[in-house]
């Protein structure tokens, strides 16, 4: 527990962000859970997940945009992105996540306007494409904020996906708010570091809180995007689908590019529609280092393969 905030922590630190970054040995491990820095290596990774069988959710990395001309360019890749998708005739099996922090949210001026339209933009370009978007979740300070946002996009986009995540107290809540008709949501348990005034911090209350919160959503009408790795909830998942009659194309369960990957295809094989959420980019460090904070047994492998280079 020590060990994945102070890993999170890092997480913000440009200092470390340094540190690791220039590491020659951090790119094998970064490479298990990142797709490329291209646009073409995602598209190679789409390719061969849909081959499969899977379908795929794209992010472009980065977070905490402090520079106006950064936002624009984040929103000017989503959309290279996804025409890039459309030409290779994969928009209709792979969709894009984005966060709004790339896209300008935290500009000290302006920074939820920005983002808002550099948003609509991407979802204009989606729709273009015949393909769909979901907004990422970031930290506690920014919920309100990327709800309302999630919600103004959906006056027009009635696709747009949102996140919520169990690890906070409020999300039941919002659970409850977002399962109506064609509501997309994904639920995660969370993955940043948050104070216990706003957080459970105790892993066993995160994860009552996620079966608390897929069963609000599998009650409701929306349709559920039950993104985890924990075998617990995906067969507590299974149970609720068949307890609230729930078609197999009426959900669908998410994973992380490089985790859990045979059980990614095993699900896909059993009838299930199962979407990998794929990053890509020059920008991922926060995001890996976060893949670290979620299982000390990533940290020592990128730890060994720092002693034995
Ligand atoms: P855990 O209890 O953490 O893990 C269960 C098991 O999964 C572990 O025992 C292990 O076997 C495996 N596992 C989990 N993580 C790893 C890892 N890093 N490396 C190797 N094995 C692992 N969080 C947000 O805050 N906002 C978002 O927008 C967001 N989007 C996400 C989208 C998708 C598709 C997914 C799958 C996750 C997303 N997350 C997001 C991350 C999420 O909040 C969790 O941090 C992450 O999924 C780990 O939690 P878990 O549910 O897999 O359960």
């Amino acid at each position: 527990m020590l060990l994945s905030s102070s890993l999170l922590v890092a997480a913000r630190s440009p200092r470390i962000r340094q540190l690791v970054t220039t590491f020659p040995a951090t790119r094998k491990l970064v490479d298990r859970f990142v797709a490329g820095e291209a646009t073409a290596d995602a598209l190679t990774t789409t390719r061969s997940l849909v081959d499969d069988g899977l379908t795929v959710t794209l992010d472009h990395l980065g977070e905490d945009t402090t520079d106006v001309a950064a936002a624009a360019a984040t929103r000017d890749a989503y959309r290279t992105l996804l025409a890039t998708l459309a030409d290779a005739g994969l928009a209709a099996r792979a969709e894009v996540s984005l966060k709004l922090s790339a896209l300008g949210q935290a500009l000290p001026v302006d920074g939820q306007r920005i983002a808002l339209e550099h948003a609509v933009a991407i979802c204009q370009a989606a729709a273009a494409v015949g393909t769909t978007v979901t907004v990422d979740m970031e930290d506690h300070t920014t919920v309100d904020a990327t709800l309302a946002t999630v919600s103004q996009l959906r006056a027009e986009f009635p696709w747009v996906g949102a996140v919520l995540q169990s690890c906070l107290k409020r999300t039941l809540g919002d659970c409850a708010d977002l399962a109506g008709a064609g509501s997309r949501v994904r639920l995660v348990k969370g993955a940043y570091a948050e104070p216990a005034s706003v957080a459970y911090q105790d892993k066993h209350a995160v994860d009552q809180a996620y079966v608390h919160c897929m069963h609000t959503l599998f009650a409701g009408s929306g349709y559920p995007m039950i993104a985890t790795h924990d075998p617990r909830m995906l067969a507590i998942a299974g149970t609720l689908a068949s307890t609230y009659d729930r078609p197999s194309d009426s959900f669908e369960y998410q994973m992380l590019y490089g985790i859990r990957v045979a059980e990614q295809r095993a699900l896909a094989d059993a009838g299930n529609r199962i979407r990998v959420y794929v990053p890509y980019g020059a920008d991922w460090y926060g995001y890996f280092m976060r893949r670290l904070a979620e299982r000390p047994a990533n940290l020592g492998f990128f730890l060994r393969s720092l002693v034995s280079r």
